[in-house]
């Protein structure tokens, strides 16, 4: 009954093509640019030649696996950008929708753990985009979701501001995960986009030293 007023007040509308009734339509989820077959099984990142790209291989990240439905372009980098900064967080349930109709973790996982957001900058947005995915991937995996298990330690300059060597120095040490909720779990990392995986580097990498056993990244889209 309330969804039925509030879609009076406020009509779903598709964030692809606009037509009424829909958060994102059928035809425009088949229309988002699925993340090439072609990608490094480690971090996702496009690429044609073996399993795993260059940088994966001279220095593996700490997450073991990684599950990404799409490039981070059109209607996909449209629906993330106003689930993340335009404060359309219904976007998030069709937008994970979407995803595990293309991908799936490859193991058996725990828990689930969103990426966070330093407190600072929570406050301003209002939410963690993040955790939004995280709620949502959770429901439809029956899986329990810690939003406390991994905090940001530090408030770094936006990642999206610095070039690539310069964000992984910018998250060193940014993040801290509570070993009596992960060690010895299996966990499924969440965040909306990786560019560079320096961001899941890094949470991955506090999630191993507070002992969990496995950290599979997930994420909705890669930049190409
Ligand atoms: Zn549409
Ligand atoms: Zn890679």
């Amino acid at each position: 009954m309330i969804n039925r007023i509030l879609d009076l007040i406020f009509p779903r509308r598709c964030i692809g093509c606009g037509i009424r009734g829909t958060w994102l339509c059928t035809a425009c989820e088949h229309r988002l640019a699925r993340l090439p077959g072609d990608h490094c099984r480690r971090c996702a990142q496009p690429f044609t030649g073996t399993a795993v790209c260059a940088r994966c291989w001279s220095d593996p990240p700490a997450f073991d696996g990684i599950v990404c439905g799409f490039l981070f372009e059109g209607t996909a980098r449209q629906a993330i950008h106003a689930l993340k900064y335009r404060r359309a967080r219904h976007l998030a349930r069709p937008l994970v929708d979407a995803l595990l109709a293309v991908a799936a973790p490859s193991a058996p996982a725990d828990l689930i753990i969103p990426v966070p957001l330093h407190p600072h900058r929570q406050g301003q947005r209002g939410y963690n985009q993040a955790a939004l995915i995280a709620r949502s991937l959770g429901e439809r995996l029956e899986l329990p979701v810690r939003e406390d298990a991994l905090v940001r330690v530090r408030d770094t300059p936006p990642q999206v501001a610095l070039a690539g060597p310069a964000r992984l120095v910018n998250l060193h040490g940014a993040f801290c995960a509570d070993p009596s909720v992960v060690s010895g779990l299996a966990v499924l990392l969440v965040d909306d986009v990786a560019t560079t995986g320096a961001t899941l580097r890094e949470a991955a990498g506090a999630l191993k030293r507070a002992g969990a056993r496995r950290v599979e990244a997930v994420i909705l889209a890669r930049t190409p």
